[in-house]
């Protein structure tokens, strides 16, 4: 086992953002973290955080906000439809963009899932989980054991594309169909598909920064609730039902499992520009945002341009400092100390202990 001085000395992860205004360090009691290596003015530009990986603009925002650059023009439906894809987009170059980004067999994909989304009504309840039970790590395993024959038989039915057998020469029967029908034939999470999809087209199509989003901080028990577990489960069979065969491989419980365990403590709300943010669009991971710690005092405002995160100085930084942002978006200033606490123990996991938090 490392001892600690080891983890303390070791170099930041893959994925960590670099500058020559900061460097990322392990901290003995807040994981790592951002500093300043020397004074930095008010205002700077301190970071610009371009890595998206997964992103979900949600269904219910899918018409008004583009699918690229997540524009949005208070409500009205934008201009650019692809209703193959299920995307809108503010201008034909977004749209060329996201095409570009997602590739042949990302289209291919966004077309089958929105094939299957798009006649049937939003199924599940809407996932607000607040106060329920989370299932347990042991659960968890599990729930996903149990698609382990059914999966398999998806497997062989996708894998012979029609044919009598698989090129691996299994004989496809009736049974092995009937799983395929019996996948389809569950309730369909719309944002929960486009979450999956998202993060293993991204993890398909940049195999080199998968690690990047493996070294950020992770949850053993990252499902709101038992409904969300299921959701999930459920999620992976239609995918093996309906994706191009290429992606099949990706779709694996331990993939979809990574994702949401990364997801659960690294993803940022993707929020309107205007309005302090009131609208909710949806959310992403940024690998190298998320190095930067909470304060609710802090001291770099982020904002962000199309799909990258600036991060500026919002006061006089000392060399020395730790860098941090606010989890809370602005609300933070009018919240009260306990309100601040709790808000940040069932959404992020963590006592606060800032400076603002400490002082009291
Ligand atoms: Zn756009
Ligand atoms: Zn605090």
């Amino acid at each position: 086992m490392e001892g600690e001085e080891d983890i303390l000395d070791s170099p930041p992860p893959p994925g960590a953002p670099t500058s020559h205004l900061f460097e990322v360090r392990h901290t003995p009691h807040s994981g790592r973290a951002v500093f300043a290596v020397q004074d930095i003015p008010a205002d700077t530009l301190v970071y610009l955080g371009d890595d998206l990986t997964l992103e979900v603009v949600l269904k219910e925002y899918r018409r008004e906000v583009c699918g690229e650059c997540f524009g949005y023009d208070r409500g009205r439906g934008l201009s650019v439809r692809d209703a193959s894809v299920g995307f809108v987009f503010c201008s034909q170059d977004c749209k060329l963009k996201w095409c570009e980004r997602v590739g042949e067999l990302g289209v291919k994909t966004w077309t089958v899932v929105q094939t299957l989304v798009k006649d049937r009504s939003k199924e599940d309840s809407d996932m607000v989980d607040v106060g329920v039970p989370r299932p347990k790590a042991k659960e968890i395993r599990i729930a996903w054991e149990a698609t382990t024959e059914q999966a398999a038989s998806i497997r062989i039915a996708r894998e012979a594309d029609g044919d009598k057998s698989t090129d691996n020469g299994v004989k496809v029967t009736k049974q092995h169909r009937k799983a395929v029908q019996k996948a389809l034939m569950q309730p369909i999470s719309p944002d929960i598909m486009a979450f999956c999809v998202s993060g293993l087209l991204w993890k398909h199509n940049n195999p080199q920064d998968w690690d990047r989003f493996v070294a950020l901080a992770d949850d053993d028990t990252p499902y709101h609730s038992y409904d969300d577990l299921r959701a999930f489960t459920r999620t992976y069979l239609h995918m093996l039902a309906i994706c191009p065969v290429t992606l099949l491989p990706h779709i694996t419980p331990e993939n979809l499992f990574m994702l949401s365990s990364r997801d659960s403590h690294n993803s940022f709300g993707i929020r309107s520009l205007e309005d302090e943010g009131s609208e909710f669009f949806g959310y992403g991971c940024w690998p190298s945002a998320s190095y930067f710690n909470h304060s609710c005092g802090n001291n770099i405002e982020k904002q962000r341009v199309g799909r990258v995160w600036h991060f500026r100085a919002g006061r006089y930084i000392k060399q020395g400092d730790e860098l941090c942002i606010t989890y809370l978006s602005g609300e933070e200033r009018q919240m009260s100390k306990g309100k601040r606490m709790k808000t940040l123990k069932t959404n992020w996991g963590f006592e606060c202990q800032c400076e603002r938090c400490e002082e009291m």
